[in-house]
């Protein structure tokens, strides 16, 4: 359906100024003359980027490296990896120059010099100095061709504290600098002064979530502490440099806290009558309209005008893959015309409260920029209260039409290194070689009629949700998700999105209650009935110990044994029962834990100490084990025909029967909501024996299961002794199957009590076993170190490393050694270390206290092995082991090879990739890897011989998701297939084949035949 908009009153101005600039733009150029004239490499590039969308993809991936490559033969092999790619046709002469038989050759070295300058030269379009005086040198030619500036410090992404700092103290230096050379600048009234006032000759365009490094919404009331204090140190030199301040807008996860973090500072006492400050809108979002009244209504309150820029949003690619990943909704249009309609709707908003705002419209499209002017003129608004802004290098000739018009233009100068810069390229690159680009669009030269079209809408959504209706909370979270990819065969569960401040409030909320419930007692459920135990345990709360969170009753051996035999009492039911209400009863267990979402998390947060997105996430997971299992029973359930004529075969499954389910603490919630529902949903009878820390989140996934209507006998809740009830179930003749998640050594002496035949057995069992792991990252030097410090940082400290995929040794090769252990070592220090209670945590406790002795005997190993590169005190009233980083540790170290289940990590140097891989298998385990690597041919070798489970390349190596990354290991980690993949139901299946002869004396119906 396409909708086109109502044109408003500014239309035939609008229609009449564009193809004046139009005119403008295009004079003395036409694009394919330029293409015949031009001899540059870096023309050629993005024309070709144009033309080709495969090149396009892998040329902007080299870039993306380029800046980490050291020499010639490392460009020459990387262009030849990238661009050799079989999915991509190459035009003859990139084809010519990649011809070469060996990076180190003459032609390599050409091949690499060639196009490492392209390369330069297109950034240096788009960046207006790598230091300060070469950016001077642009801003003094820009205000000769009567145009202002802002500036802008490109940085690598700021993930240490000690960057926060020096972010902040570049910008005051960037900031005196400015301000002492523009004592020299003559003034230019076209851009100082407008309506008799003069206006800052300097200004500076910042980002607030680069004041501190663990800029978190979830967080909130921190990070605004945090930040808050910079934003007034920089308010404040500012104000004594006479330099104006503008905050950029970043990704959308930021956006509400950003502008609720500037209203609060800006509506202090010493900055509240400041007029030289602005505020971005991104107006791809679909709560820019509501966003932008919000901010009038309160610049109003406030009662002195602010800027706001107006923009179209540089993270769409982004924001869009990032929903999709999480099941969000679609923060940002996805019609490009809904978002130009959207900017031009604000455009009018801004401009018709001229009084309160000061308008700056940030675009390089000809009719927006256009649209802004019709308004402007015909409501004769003083040129004090808007200007035009373009990016330095994207729209030169725009700029030079609207200023030639008599209007101030501002040219956004991002200043600073190639790689740093690197980020902020890639942004520009795609916005200029994007389909819908407007640039991309005049540059081909599309009919005028075209390009200034009024904008028309396409997706029918799209029309009403632009009118600002989809508010983030009503759209966002737990709506099924429309998805741009292929579906998957059943609804994933979306995390929270604590961004929205509701999700946050629940949050508290369910702390609140799940805390007047502490100290209560909770039973075992046998045969349908909580029964009373002798013993009974304290379950504490891992951050504070002397909090006890509940209580639970510890089976006898004799009571276990009831359990067993109303197992089996309720066995023949159960197994009778149509495997779609037993799948049916599974998706409601789902949805009671969607509905106790925010209750669960605080529970796994209180109890276990895991901090509280990951225990969202862990919720979400257990969600997804009850759905996805239940869609693959009713697969499985179909069975498979193979009739052949005169005979029918039919393939099926029954239960095996009796399972016993052996769960671990460290995910308390999924793991055993996941082996639990396995068993359960596939026919057996089964037995919940939780770890014992964690027996209150296994009550409360009775709760549920019973809830649910797993009928009595077949769901029991059997919290007991390892060393007793958990022996006598394991070693139970009558028990068919364990599933157990756990350490190495318990599910070795599972596998081999399991195998030992009982007295009265009939059957062999069958073990599952998720074990340990010792789980490597690999760094090569083409890593994006951004990337990669914060993926290791979270793969090591994530829960304190008691995760089973944690990462334990980082291997990092030895030409990026000693950078990224810098920043591996800042990055660690910063993080926040706390009750896990606290939304500002990231890592919280260990589990208990032997778990807390274990591990410092592991420190205290590692000093006899390696160096200590971090260590942080700890306190003592939770079971807090610090992050621990250990650096030149040798492959065979002990803290290298036995599994430490603790924030330790090891960090080993190599000297090339074989020796990475080869260290990276040189353990017992398999379960999970990681590989940060931006050459092809490495993430090739990895995927074919880095052996384990889970390879997880240029991302964390933690976080399965069901269906999605089915998760489980081989080696020592583990025995059974994986969990959460399609084989998974299999192991609590028996298969029977049924064949049939139907033919009789010689008769049988043949199909086809009369
Ligand atoms: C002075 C200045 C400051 C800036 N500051 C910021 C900032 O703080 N934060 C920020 O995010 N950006 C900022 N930008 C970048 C800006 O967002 C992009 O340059 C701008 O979006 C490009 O839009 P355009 O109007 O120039 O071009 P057009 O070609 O008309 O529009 C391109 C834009 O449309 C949107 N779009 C593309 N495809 C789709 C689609 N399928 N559905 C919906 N929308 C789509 C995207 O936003 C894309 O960038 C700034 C730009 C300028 C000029």
């Amino acid at each position: 359906m396409v909708l086109q908009a109502q044109p408003t009153t500014y239309e035939p101005k609008t229609q009449e100024i564009a193809k004046q600039l139009l005119a403008a733009t295009r004079e003395n150029r036409s694009f394919f003359a330029s293409i015949r004239d031009q001899m540059r490499w870096d023309d050629k590039l993005l024309a070709w980027a144009m033309s080709n969308p495969g090149l396009r993809v892998q040329l902007f991936r080299f870039i993306d490296c380029l800046p980490a490559l050291r020499s010639k033969p490392e460009i020459a092999r990387h262009l030849q990896e990238y661009l050799g790619d079989e999915s991509v046709e190459l035009p003859t002469a990139l084809k010519g120059m990649l011809n070469f038989a060996n990076p180190d050759s003459m032609p390599g070295q050409v091949a690499a010099t060639t196009v490492s300058t392209a390369v330069e030269t297109l950034a240096h379009k788009y960046i207006a100095g790598e230091n300060i005086q070469q950016t001077l040198k642009t801003i003094e030619r820009l205000r000769k061709e009567k145009m202002a500036f802002t500036i802008d410090i490109l940085g690598e992404a700021v993930i240490t504290e000690a960057e926060a700092q020096s972010y902040l103290e570049r910008y005051l230096d960037l900031m005196a600098q400015l301000a002492a050379a523009s004592k020299n600048w003559k003034p230019v009234a076209q851009i100082d002064e407008a309506d008799g006032e003069a206006l800052p000759q300097v200004q500076v365009s910042v980002k607030l979530t680069a004041f501190y490094s663990q800029f978190d919404p979830l967080d909130a009331a921190g990070s605004a502490a945090r930040v808050s204090d910079r934003i007034r140190t920089v308010l404040r030199k500012a104000k004594e440099l006479g330099v104006s301040i503008h905050f950029d807008m970043e990704q959308y996860a930021y956006k509400d806290l950003i502008f609720s973090i500037l209203k609060q500072v800006l509506q202090e006492e010493e900055f509240r009558s400041r007029t030289d400050v602005g505020v971005t809108v991104q107006a791809y979002l679909r709560d820019s309209e509501r966003d932008t009244q919000d901010l009038i209504a309160w610049v109003k309150q406030r009662g002195y005008p602010l800027t706001v820029r107006l923009v179209k949003g540089a993270y769409w690619d982004q924001e869009t893959i990032k929903a999709e990943q999480k099941h969000w909704q679609q923060p940002v249009f996805n019609d490009k015309a809904a978002t130009d309609l959207n900017f031009e709707k604000i455009t009018q908003l801004l401009l018709e409260n001229h009084e309160y705002i000061y308008s700056a419209i940030g675009s390089h499209n000809v009719r927006s920029q256009a649209h802004a002017i019709a308004i402007a003129e015909n409501l004769k608004i003083p040129r004090r209260r808007f200007e035009m802004q373009v990016l330095y290098g994207m729209g030169d000739k725009l700029a030079k039409a609207l200023s030639d018009r008599g209007y101030r233009v501002r040219v956004y100068c991002p200043y600073g290194e190639l790689l740093p810069g690197m980020a902020y390229l890639i942004r520009r690159l795609l916005e200029n070689t994007a389909n819908s680009s407007f640039l991309r669009q005049n540059l081909e030269e599309r009919p005028i009629e075209e390009l200034i079209v009024p904008p028309i809408l396409r997706e029918q959504g799209a029309g009403s949700r632009e009118s600002g209706v989809g508010s983030r909370e009503s759209e966002r979270r737990s709506s099924p998700h429309s998805s741009l990819l292929t579906p998957h065969p059943f609804s994933p569960a979306a995390d929270t999105d604590y961004a929205a401040v509701e999700a946050r409030e629940q949050s508290q909320q369910a702390f609140q209650q799940v805390r007047q419930l502490f100290g209560k007692t909770y039973l075992p459920l046998v045969n349908g009935e909580y029964v009373s135990t002798e013993e009974i345990i304290d379950s504490v709360n891992p951050s504070n110990f002397s909090e006890v969170v509940g209580k639970v009753g510890l089976l006898s051996v004799e009571q276990a044994e009831q359990a067993m035999q109303a197992a089996k009492a309720a066995f023949p039911g159960w197994k009778n029962t149509p495997a779609k209400q037993r799948a049916s009863i599974l998706r409601k267990a789902g949805d009671l834990m969607e509905l106790r979402r925010a209750e669960l998390s605080a529970w796994i947060v209180l109890e276990v100490g895991k901090p509280v997105k990951e225990a969202d996430a862990e919720v979400s997971e257990a969600i997804d084990f009850c759905r996805y299992y239940a869609a693959e029973m009713e697969r499985l359930d179909a069975g498979y025909n193979y009739d052949v004529a005169g005979e029918t075969n039919r393939y099926l499954y029954q239960p095996r029967g009796i399972a016993v389910v052996i769960s671990p603490w460290n995910f308390p919630l999924a793991i055993a909501t996941g082996m639990t529902v396995a068993a359960l949903v596939a026919g057996n009878c089964t037995l919940l024996k939780p770890a014992e820390t964690s027996s209150v989140i296994a009550a409360k996934l009775t709760e549920i299961l019973v809830e649910a209507g797993f009928p009595k006998g077949v769901y029991q809740f059997v919290p007991g002794k390892g060393s007793k009830v958990g022996a006598h179930l394991v070693n139970h003749p009558d028990t068919h199957l364990i599933a157990f998640t756990g350490s190495r050594e318990v599910g070795c002496r599972i596998y081999a009590e399991a195998a030992k035949v009982q007295p009265g057995q009939k059957h062999l069992k069958r073990v599952i076993a998720e074990m340990g792991g010792k789980n490597g990252m690999i760094v090569d030097e083409s890593a994006d170190l951004d990337q990669a410090v914060v993926g290791v940082v979270q793969s090591a400290f994530g829960y304190s490393g008691q995760k089973c995929s944690a990462a334990s040794r980082v291997i990092v090769l030895d030409s990026v050694y000693d950078t990224f252990i810098h920043r591996l070592v800042e990055a660690t220090r910063s993080l926040n270390i706390g009750a896990t209670e606290l939304p500002s945590t990231q890592v919280g406790p260990v589990i208990d206290g032997n778990a807390q002795a274990r591990i410092r005997e592991y420190i205290e190993q590692g000093r006899q092995e390696a160096k200590v590169a971090l260590e942080i005190p700890s306190s003592d009233n939770g079971y807090f082991v610090n992050p621990t980083i250990f650096t030149e540790v040798p492959p065979t170290a002990t803290i290298a090879q036995e599994e430490i289940f603790g924030p330790v990590v090891a960090v080993i140097r190599v000297k090339n990739f074989e020796e990475a891989i080869a260290v990276a298998n040189g353990t017992d385990y398999a379960l999970t890897g990681g590989l940060y690597s931006r050459t092809p041919s490495h993430i090739q070798m990895a995927q074919e011989q880095f052996e384990v489970g889970n390879l997880y390349i240029n991302r964390t190596i933690t976080g399965a998701i069901v269906a999605r990354q089915p998760f489980g290991g081989f080696k020592m980690s583990g025995v059974g297939s994986k969990a959460g993949g399609p084989d998974y139901l299999l192991q609590f299946l028996e298969p029977r084949t049924v064949t049939e002869n139907v033919q009789r004396q010689g008769f049988a119906p043949i199909e086809g035949a009369e």
